[in-house]
C-alpha cells in the first residue's frame, strides 16, 4: 500500500485550496493570488484569482539570476544536420528580439498570433515571445495543409502569423509558405502581418506590405529589452485544437497562472525533475505535449529542453538515443506510436548508446499495449511510465507520481488518478458513480478541473458546457469520453473511447479489449477494431490488422487461416461475443498526424459513409487500401 501518495492525493481533493496554495509558491508572482479557486460559476473555474504573473518570466527571465549560462534550449535537426544550444541568457535575448519584432508588427496583449512552423528554435522563441507580450498564441501543426490551416485562422483571427519557408520530413522539403498563402486565400480573416523565418530550404515569395523577413527585422532589434506584460492569472495564454480523432477539433483555451503552477508542480511531483537536468520530448509543438513538455514545463523547472526536428529512424533507429547520450538526457517523453516505429528496427541501435543518464521514459497519447511496453522496457532497461491525459487537461490525469513516492507500474495501466483530479467512473446510463473494483464506466472528473486545464472552448462557452459537462444524465461532471476500469488498488485501465464501445447483442465491449487480445498473436504487428452496424446483433466487431509478414496479407489461403486463428484467440481470451465478424489484413492503418488510430474513419468506410477530412491524415493511402480490401 502506498500511503504517502494516497495521503498526498486525498489532501489535493479534500483540502484543495490549501494544497494548491502551496503549489502556487513554485512559481513567481508579480502579485500573489487573492483566492485559490473561484468556482462560483461552475463548471468555469478561475484559478488563482487576483494573482498577476507572466508565463515567459517564469520560463526564462526567472532563471537568469541562478543559471544564465546553463543550457536552456537544445535545437537539433537531423533534417538539416544542424545543432544549436542556447543558454538561458541566449534564449532570453532571442525571445526579447522576437517580442520586439512582434510588437513592431502591432501585437499587443490579448491579440492572437498564429504559429505555423517546423520544429526549429524560432518556433520556441515565437511562443515564448507571445507569452511575454500577453498575446495568445495558437500553434497549428506544421504538417497540416491549407484547408486545416485556413479554418484555424478563421477561428483564431490572428493579428500576425509566424511561419517559415519550409519544413522537412525524412529528407523531403515541404514548402510552408505556399501552403500558408493558399490558406490565406481560403480564409476570410486576414492577418495584418506575416513573419517568415527563411531557412533557405524553399523559395518563399513575399507579399510586399504584409510579409516580413525574420532575419532582417531581428537585426533591427538585437539589443531589445521588452518588459514582460504582467497579466491576470486568468488571462488566456494560448488556444490549441484537439487532435480531431473523433470529429471536429475543439479549440482549447488555457489560462496563465493555473497553467504555470500546474506545470511547475508536475515537474516536481510527476517527473521528479530538477533544474539543470535535461528533458527530451519527441512530440511536436503542434500538439499539447509539445506545448507543455517541450516548451513550458522544462523551462519553468530550469531544465534544458531538446527540440528535435526529424524522424526517430533517420539516419538510423539510434538517432534519439544518441541525443540522450550526448546531452545526458534525464527525462524522455514520447508516444507509443513512435516506439512501434522503432520496434520495427533492431534493438541493437539502442544498445549502442550510453543511456545511463536516463531516469525514465514517459509515454502518452494512446493506449500503451503490452508488447510495445515490454519491447522498449527490455531495449533500454529503464522505467517505462504510461500517462493518460488530453489536450483539454494540459498535463497528466492518470499516471504514477514518482516525485511523491515511487510506485510499481502495472502493465496495461497508466496508473492512478493524479493529485488534483477528482476522477470517477460513471455508469453513463444512470449517471451513478461506480465505486467498486473492476466495474466498467465512463472516466469522468468532478469539477472544478484542477489548474492548467482548459478554461473554456475558445469563444464558445456554450460548446464547453454542452460538450464536456452535460453528457452524463443528471449531473454536471466533466466527461473524458474515455471508457475505463479501476482495480482494487486504484490503478485505472483505459478500455477505449466511449464512441468506440461496441454493443454486441446487449454486451458492451471496449474496442481496446478486443485489440489487446488480437495483438497477442505473434503474427500481428498492429490492430484496430471498430463496431459496424448489424441488423441482427445491433453491432458487430470488425478488425483491421497489420501482419508482420506483409506477403501473408496477399496470400488468400494463408490470411484465411490466420483470420481463423485470430478469431480463436479472441474466443479464448474474451469469449465468443467479442469475436470479430471479420479480420481484414492490411499493410497500414489510417492515423492522425500525431500517430493516433483513426477508428472513426475505419468505421465510416466499413459502413459506407464519408470518412471526413483526409487532409489531416498521416497516410490517406492506408484508408484507400482498407476500402479496397473490405
Ligand atoms: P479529439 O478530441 O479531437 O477527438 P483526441 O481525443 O485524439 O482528439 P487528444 O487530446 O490529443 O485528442 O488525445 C486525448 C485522448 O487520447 C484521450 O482522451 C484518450 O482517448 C487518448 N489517450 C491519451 N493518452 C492515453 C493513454 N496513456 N492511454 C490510453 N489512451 C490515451
Ligand atoms: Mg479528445
Amino acid at each position: 500500500m502506498s500511503m504517502r501518495f494516497d495521503d498526498f492525493y486525498q489532501r489535493s481533493i479534500h483540502d484543495r485550496d490549501g494544497f494548491w496554495a502551496e503549489q502556487a509558491q513554485l512559481i513567481e508572482w508579480r502579485q500573489p493570488p487573492q483566492q485559490v479557486c473561484d468556482y462560483s460559476h461552475p463548471p468555469f473555474a478561475k484559478w488563482f484569482a487576483g494573482g498577476v504573473t507572466n508565463l515567459c518570466h517564469n520560463a526564462v527571465d526567472r532563471h537568469l539570476a541562478a543559471r544564465a549560462e546553463q543550457k536552456a534550449l537544445i535545437a537539433i535537426s537531423t533534417e538539416t544536420d544542424t545543432e544549436k544550444v542556447y543558454s538561458y541568457r541566449e534564449l532570453h535575448a532571442e525571445v526579447n528580439r522576437m517580442a520586439a519584432v512582434l510588437k513592431a508588427l502591432g501585437v499587443e496583449k490579448g491579440d492572437r498570433v498564429q504559429i505555423y512552423m517546423p520544429m526549429i528554435a524560432e518556433a520556441a522563441f515565437a511562443m515564448l515571445a507571445c507569452a511575454r507580450l500577453g498575446a495568445i498564441h495558437s500553434v497549428v501543426f506544421g504538417g497540416f495543409a491549407s484547408g486545416a490551416l485556413a479554418s484555424r485562422i478563421d477561428d483564431a483571427q490572428p493579428k500576425v502569423i509566424v511561419s517559415a519557408d519550409a519544413g522537412s520530413r525524412g529528407g523531403r522539403v515541404v514548402a510552408y509558405k505556399p501552403l500558408l498563402d493558399e490558406a490565406l486565400k481560403l480564409s476570410s480573416h486576414q492577418p495584418a502581418a506575416v513573419l517568415i523565418v527563411d531557412r533557405g530550404l524553399a523559395p518563399a515569395p513575399m507579399r510586399a506590405g504584409r510579409d516580413h523577413d525574420w532575419a532582417s527585422l531581428r537585426t533591427l532589434h538585437l539589443d531589445a529589452q521588452v518588459a514582460c506584460e504582467w497579466v491576470d492569472a486568468t488571462h488566456p495564454s494560448y488556444t490549441l485544437y484537439t487532435s480531431g480523432t473523433t470529429g471536429r477539433p475543439k479549440g482549447v483555451q488555457r489560462d496563465t497562472g493555473g497553467y504555470t503552477v500546474a506545470l511547475a508542480a508536475s515537474m516536481k511531483h510527476i517527473f521528479d525533475a530538477e533544474a539543470g537536468q535535461t528533458f527530451f520530448s519527441t512530440s511536436d509543438i503542434g500538439w499539447v505535449v509539445g506545448h507543455s513538455y517541450i516548451i513550458y514545463a522544462p523551462l519553468i523547472a530550469g531544465m534544458a529542453t531538446v527540440l528535435y526536428e526529424g524522424l526517430p529512424v533517420r539516419p538510423d533507429a539510434g538517432t534519439w538515443w544518441g541525443i540522450v547520450e550526448k546531452y545526458r538526457v534525464t527525462h524522455m517523453f514520447s508516444a507509443p506510436t513512435a516506439i512501434r516505429v522503432l520496434k520495427k528496427h533492431d534493438a541493437e541501435h539502442l544498445h549502442r548508446h550510453d543511456l545511463s543518464s536516463l531516469k525514465g521514459l514517459w509515454l502518452a497519447g494512446e493506449p500503451l499495449d503490452e508488447p510495445t511496453a515490454a519491447w522498449i522496457s527490455d531495449a533500454i532497461k529503464k522505467p517505462i511510465i504510461d500517462n493518460y491525459w488530453q489536450t483539454e487537461t494540459g498535463w497528466p490525469i492518470l499516471t504514477l507520481c514518482n516525485g511523491v513516492e515511487t510506485q510499481a507500474t502495472r502493465f496495461g495501466s497508466p496508473g492512478k488518478a493524479v493529485y488534483g483530479y477528482n476522477v470517477k467512473l460513471i455508469d453513463d446510463a444512470t449517471g451513478e458513480e461506480l465505486t467498486g473494483a473492476n466495474q466498467k464506466g465512463v472516466l469522468a472528473i468532478e469539477g472544478p478541473l484542477p489548474p492548467g486545464c482548459m478554461q473554456t472552448v475558445w469563444r464558445d462557452d456554450e460548446r464547453f458546457v454542452n460538450t464536456y459537462w452535460k453528457s452524463i444524465p443528471g449531473r454536471l461532471i466533466y466527461s473524458t469520453f474515455d471508457w475505463g476500469i479501476r482495480d482494487e488498488d486504484g490503478y485505472y485501465f483505459i478500455l477505449g473511447r466511449t464512441d468506440d464501445v461496441i454493443n454486441v447483442a446487449g454486451h458492451r465491449l471496449g474496442t481496446r479489449e478486443i485489440e489487446e487480445s488480437i495483438a497477442a498473436h505473434a503474427q500481428i504487428a498492429e490492430v484496430a477494431v471498430v463496431g459496424m452496424a448489424d441488423s441482427l446483433k445491433g453491432q458487430v466487431a470488425l478488425a483491421f490488422a497489420v501482419v508482420r509478414d506483409a506477403a501473408l496479407a496477399e496470400d488468400a489461403a494463408a490470411s484465411r487461416a490466420l483470420e481463423a486463428e485470430v478469431m480463436k484467440l479472441v474466443d479464448s481470451r474474451l469469449g465468443a461475443v467479442a469475436r470479430p465478424s471479420r479480420v481484414v489484413f492490411v499493410t497500414a492503418l489510417p492515423k492522425t498526424r500525431s500517430g493516433k488510430l483513426l477508428r472513426r474513419a475505419l468505421q465510416a468506410v466499413a459502413e459506407g459513409r464519408d470518412p471526413g477530412d483526409l487532409s489531416t491524415m498521416e497516410d490517406p493511402a492506408a484508408l484507400a487500401q482498407v476500402q479496397q480490401r473490405l
